[in-house]
């Protein structure tokens, strides 16, 4: 019996009330979960400061003197204990407002004692309110003088009793029962290579450190541990998708594709748009089912290369569809393929929510039959009734919108599954593409056509509306057109909605017919409503579009070169993003006007500056992963990077890299894991694959 796999109801000190809150409110269920659960900071009581040079911040010290004097002072409110404190460099005063009395009788003058807690300035003066105090001898004598680990609490665990001090006092005791069970879980080379001490080392460390270096090793060590493990569960589920989902080969490049290379292609593909195309026809060129993230800035040509890729398809012989989040973006992108396939004898169709019955009957049928070559459509592609004679490929496009069980909905229609082409404009920083989509092969395009010029952005507020409506004026005399968006929040949606409409009224007075028209969009409107607004816009009939969120995404209007984004503060870092992204498509200079009140907080000043800084999608997707955290990052939900309890992903990305490198390197090597030096690598992951957690494994 595995001693680790206990329940933490059976340690000294727990019992099954504790047992119970620790599993509630931390997950703590046995001893193995109770060792890797490890403190989230330390605090170091190796070192003193000299009062004479505290730092000037509210930062944690501890200092050694004795206690001049004290006395309890009235206040406005109730009364307080002042102590002066010294220790031969100067003197700071020691505060309490509760339990004073109590405390004042056990003061010791003129007695060695050992003073810990935060500093408060004012102005010159500095205190420190309920300081924690120490007689030296007793500090002494209860080795205090350490780095002392501060472990993750909630507010219940606290009120329950379950203090710092318990959870401490539990460690003890665990590390007293089962120190000789620690089994290591690196291969010997990887420990050499890379410097890393031994597991059992490292576990002791990272609970009762000696001093920071040997801290720092520890968590070097279980960092990489941890990250090495994720990356191999990442690279072997791919792996074995590979192996037994056998796909599709679309072994030739056809008529088609040619004939459209060379004689409808309207412009030259950049030259990342022609690697990911290579990648693509390379994938689908090996007899397994391609699953390809395909990342791309906004703007930066996708649907070309989504075009392409379904072209192979049908050169060899399938049908192909292209799922989109939205009505009006599947309709836009039946529009652009329509045109840009115009000339070839290919039958494509659209199906939407708010197509017809018997349209819609008519399309189910050509579909079976085969006569349909290409499907564009929304949700409605992947209902029941929807069935392919030869479906070979499926793209997707803005795919945070959709579930991976959409996803796998899609596949479940054929023999086969077809090859799949998940289009995202969300960035997401490489390495946690890495980890969240370790399992889909990624392609980059990371190059905007020619001749883009970069989007002005700039901030302005209430004050600057009459120039923001001179600016746009003389845009127009440009013949260019405008955006300008409005928020919409669920839970406010009715004053959201007024917002919208005072807008809209405000810009009517401001731009009246007949020199000026005006489109609105937004989502109580019908489906039928918004296509025309959006229809005018496009075709250029109008010079305005108001609208709510539902144009940001996909929307393709090169001549819009105005994007003005009302109380933009309080839209996310990626939604500007993908918003900006509308304008900036054509080859004029294009500008981004965000409105925000003064009055914003910290956080939401951080994003819009950000969008005022730069342009770059990964560098905007680097600061929302800091602002926000992985946790609420699309598609994060599905992956194992909710359960990193040591590592970070933003600030341990050069580890993550080597631990992914070691990981490929032994599985392509031996993927079996069956040469004795990684012996140890596979009782490690057989043990994490069937207790479903990356740090069940020690034993
Ligand atoms: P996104 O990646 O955001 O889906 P789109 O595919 O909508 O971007 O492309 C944005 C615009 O750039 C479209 O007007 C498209 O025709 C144009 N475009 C795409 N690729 C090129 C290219 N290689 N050269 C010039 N224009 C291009
Ligand atoms: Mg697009």
């Amino acid at each position: 019996m595995d001693i680790l796999q206990t329940p933490i109801e059976y340690l000294k000190g727990i019992g099954p009330n504790r047992a119970s809150l620790l599993k509630e409110e931390l997950g703590i269920k046995t001893y193995q979960d109770l060792l890797h659960f490890f403190p989230n900071r330390y605090i170091d009581r190796t070192t003193f400061y000299a009062i004479n040079q505290l730092p000037k911040n509210n930062s944690e010290v501890q200092l050694k003197g004795s206690i001049v004097s004290h006395k309890i002072i009235p206040q406005a409110k109730g009364k307080r204990l002042a102590a002066v404190f010294s220790d031969g460099t100067s003197t700071l005063e020691l505060v309490w407002f509760r339990g004073y009395r109590w405390i004042q009788e056990s003061l010791k003058s003129n007695t060695p004692y050992v003073v810990f807690g935060r500093l408060n300035w004012y102005g010159n003066k500095v205190s420190i309110a309920h300081p924690e105090l120490t007689l030296v001898e007793d500090y002494k004598q209860r080795n205090l003088g350490a780095f002392h680990p501060v472990y993750p609490s909630t507010e219940k665990l606290i009120n329950k009793g379950i203090s710092q001090r318990v959870v401490k006092q539990s460690m003890e005791h665990l590390f007293r029962q089962v120190h000789k069970e620690f089994v290591e879980t690196l291969p010997e080379f990887i420990l050499e290579e890379l410097k890393l001490i031994p597991k059992k080392e490292a576990i002791i460390q990272i609970h009762f450190p000696a001093n920071q270096n040997q801290l720092t090793r520890a968590q070097f060590r279980l960092k990489f541990e941890e990250l090495f493990y994720i990356q191999m569960q990442l690279l072997q589920k791919n792996r074995l998708q590979k192996q037994k989902v056998k796909g599709y080969v679309f072994e030739h490049v056809g008529t088609l594709f040619n004939e459209f290379f060379s004689n409808h292609l309207p412009f030259q593909l950049t030259q990342a748009q022609q690697r990911v195309v290579r990648e693509i026809r390379n994938d689908m060129g090996t007899g397994k089912q391609m699953n390809r993230l395909l990342q791309g800035d906004v703007g930066s040509g996708k649907t070309m290369v989504a075009l392409l890729s379904m072209l192979i398809g049908l050169d060899n012989g399938f049908q192909a569809c292209l799922m989109a989040p939205t009505e009006i973006l599947a309709q836009q992108h039946f529009q652009s393929l329509k045109e840009g396939l115009g000339k070839m004898e290919l039958n494509i169709a659209l199906l939407t929510g708010s197509v017809k019955a018997a349209k819609r009957k008519e399309i189910h049928e050509a579909l079976e039959k085969g006569s349909l070559n290409i499907l564009i459509g929304t949700h409605a592609l992947i209902e029941d009734k929807v069935r392919f004679k030869n479906l070979g490929i499926a793209i997707i496009d803005e795919q945070h919108r959709f579930g991976v069980a959409q996803r796998a909905k899609l596949w479940r229609k054929n023999k086969l599954p077809p090859h799949i082409l998940v289009m995202t404009a969300t960035p997401i920083p490489r390495t946690l593409a890495m980890s969240v989509y370790g399992d889909l092969d990624i392609s980059v395009i990371d190059e905007l056509p020619p001749g883009r010029k970069s989007v002005k952005t700039v901030l302005r507020n209430d004050s600057n509306r009459l120039q923001v409506f001179q600016f746009i004026r003389e845009e127009i005399k440009q013949e260019k057109q405008i955006y300008v968006v409005y928020p919409l929040i669920q839970e406010s949606e009715k004053m959201d909605y007024k917002d919208l409409m005072d807008g809209y009224e405000s810009l009517v007075r401001e731009f009246p017919l007949p020199k000026y028209r005006i489109s609105i969009v937004h989502g109580k409107m019908k489906p039928k409503e918004k296509d025309f607004e959006m229809q005018r816009f496009v075709e250029g009939k109008t010079q305005l579009m108001v609208a709510t969120t539902v144009i940001e995404v996909g929307v393709n209007v090169p001549n819009a070169s105005v994007m003005v984004i009302e109380s933009a503060e309080r839209f996310g870092l990626s939604q500007l993003h993908q918003l900006r992204g509308r304008v900036g498509r054509g080859n004029d200079q294009s500008y981004c006007i965000l409105m925000s009140s003064h009055k914003k907080s910290k956080e939401a000043n951080t994003r819009l500056q950000t969008m005022v800084q730069t342009n770059d999608g990964f560098e905007i997707a680097e600061v929302d992963l800091r602002l926000r955290g992985p946790g609420d990052l699309m598609g994060t939900q599905q992956s194992g990077i909710l359960q990193l309890k040591i590592a970070d992903l933003l600030r341990d990305q050069e580890l993550l890299k080597t631990a992914r490198i070691y990981a490929k390197k032994i599985i392509s090597e031996d993927p079996e894991l069956s040469d004795i030096k990684h012996q140890k690598v596979r009782t490690t992951y057989s043990k994490i694959t069937t207790h479903k957690n990356i740090w069940n494994y020690i034993s």
